[in-house]
């Protein structure tokens, strides 16, 4: 174990959870933000530690990681489960600790499968939040706030603001909870309060209940000091009843405490000119290299090769209702009529799966349909493509189209959350601009936008200034950690 002054520094000190974090573990958005934030949290003076469970998906990895805690004992209903801790740290040098428990945890997959949850979700995310805390105590880790992201860390805020409350350890601490997606609400049935240990009165309306079942996602939302999420946009849309699916009321009450902070890029993982998954590297000014990573790509996937020359266009996406799927779906006949490729990887919901699949079987030569998640093949399509298509029904910062723009590959997105707060419609006029935007949720409209952007692809001068706006916008985290710190130093002063 660790001495006690290795844990105590005079910086503010930050204990940021989340249930995903690149590279050790990663489904979407969030592992990236949890994966790359702190490290710029860290420039800025910050002593932050990051915690995570220990998933299989990260033992794989064959990490150097060091037990710095054998056994902590974490309640849960009526036992108490032993768990170990173990410490490896960021390229950056943020220091990372793993929550093991392996029949919580070493298993295929993060949430669940294309069918489902997995049935006690409510148990492995109630250890870890617990276990964090707890593990906090046992080594002295005395931090000044807790930052924690999504639902399955929900109940940490509560925890800090009821159970542990009158613990000296917990009794200056603050939080922040970062909404990832409202979408992904933790609902359990409310008989399994008793498991997560917080007390009865707790659960109503006004705590943590939520239509007649626990909330975990209400229960940060309700108990914490501050809440953010991803981009402004998203912060006002969360407020309404079009897209606050039944949270709207909550936040409209805590809107005074509410942040909308864009997430940022790591352009250290996700830049066309160092990009360590694809070879052809490039830049502005020196574009052969994405010709050839076109080359390579309508190649490995298959496509015909006319398409070398033709425009191609990516999907990079989990697939559920959420990111479009069912528009995209509906209109990739209407791609393929224009001789246009189509390049597709993504995982998720099982119909989607199987409804692509058979697309790509019926249009081997236009439609490249990749089921799984593979983090190279999905640099290799930001690469290889000309155009991204983003058309989410809602979407709270996404960051695919914000890679697309650094590589060059041109974003067509619903206007909607994040995706319209980072790209600008190309006005072919003014040459501004760094991408195509729709509005109505209607596979034409989107149709449409895809025609736009064809018809600008034939004009070369035209893409290519297109093309550079998109590589020139930067969206690194300097400014958003920043606006990070301030919201932590004025939480923690307030608290
Ligand atoms: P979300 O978090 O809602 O899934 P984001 O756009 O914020 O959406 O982030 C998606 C991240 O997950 C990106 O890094 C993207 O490249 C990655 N990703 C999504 N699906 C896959 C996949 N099937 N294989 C590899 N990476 C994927």
């Amino acid at each position: 174990m660790k001495d006690a002054d290795y844990f105590m520094t005079e910086s503010l000190k930050v204990w940021f959870l989340a249930s995903e974090v690149a590279p050790f573990a990663k489904t979407g958005g969030l592992a990236d933000v949890a994966g790359s934030l702190p490290a710029y949290l860290k420039s800025l003076g910050v002593d932050v530690r990051v915690g995570l469970p220990f998933y299989r998906m990260a033992k794989d990895r064959d990490l150097k990681a060091q037990k710095v805690l054998e056994g902590l004992e974490v309640p849960l209903g009526n036992t108490r489960l032993r768990g170990d801790v173990l410490e490896t740290s960021t390229r950056e040098g943020v220091p990372v600790y793993l929550f093991d428990r392996e029949d919580l945890f070493d298993r295929p997959n993060l949430y669940g499968t294309p069918e489902g949850d997995y049935y006690d979700n409510l148990e492995r995310f109630t250890y870890f939040c617990r276990a964090a805390l707890l593990f906090a105590s046992k080594v002295g880790f005395q931090f000044d706030l807790v930052h924690c992201h999504d639902w399955q860390t929900g109940l940490i805020p509560a925890y800090v603001k009821t159970l542990y409350r009158a613990n000296p350890f917990f009794s200056n601490v603050a939080s922040v909870f970062t909404i990832h997606n409202i979408g992904y609400q933790g609902l359990f049935p409310p008989d399994r309060l008793r498991i997560c240990g917080l007390p009865g009165a707790e659960y109503n309306p006004e705590g943590l209940e939520y239509w007649g079942k626990i909330s975990f996602l209400k229960a940060g939302i309700v108990y914490a000091d501050a809440i953010t999420t991803v981009s402004p946009r998203y912060s006002q849309e969360i407020q309404t009843p079009e897209y606050g699916m039944g949270m709207d009321g909550i936040l409209r009450k805590r809107s005074a405490d509410l942040y909308g902070i864009l997430n940022g890029a790591d352009y250290t993982s996700w830049n066309p000119a160092m990009d360590r998954h694809i070879t052809n590297h490039y830049s502005l000014g020196n574009m052969r290299g994405k010709r050839k990573c076109k080359a390579d790509l309508v190649k490995e996937l298959g496509l015909h090769e006319r398409f070398v020359d033709r425009p191609v266009l990516g999907m990079v996406s989990r697939l559920a209702p959420q990111k479009g799927s069912d528009l995209l779906a509906q209109i990739v006949e209407d791609i393929v009529g224009l001789d246009a490729g189509l390049v597709i990887l993504g995982a998720g919901e099982e119909a989607y799966q199987a409804l692509f699949l058979e697309l790509g079987r019926k249009y081997p030569e236009s439609v490249a349909v990749t089921i799984g998640f593979d983090e190279g093949l999905a640099h290799r399509i930001m690469a290889g493509v000309d155009m991204l298509l983003v058309p989410s029904h809602y979407e709270p910062c996404g960051l695919t189209q914000i890679y697309a723009l650094k590589y060059g590959t041109v974003p067509i997105v619903r206007a909607t959350g994040g995706l319209d707060d980072t790209i600008n419609p190309f006005d072919p006029g003014s040459g501004e601009g760094t991408g195509f935007k729709f509005s109505d949720y209607q596979a034409k409209a989107f149709l449409d936008q895809i025609r736009e952007a064809l018809k600008v692809f034939e004009d070369r001068p035209g893409w290519m200034k297109l093309v550079e706006n998109g590589m020139q916008a930067d969206f690194s985290w300097e400014k958003s950690a920043r606006e990070y710190v301030s919201l932590y130093e004025k939480v923690k002063e307030e608290a």
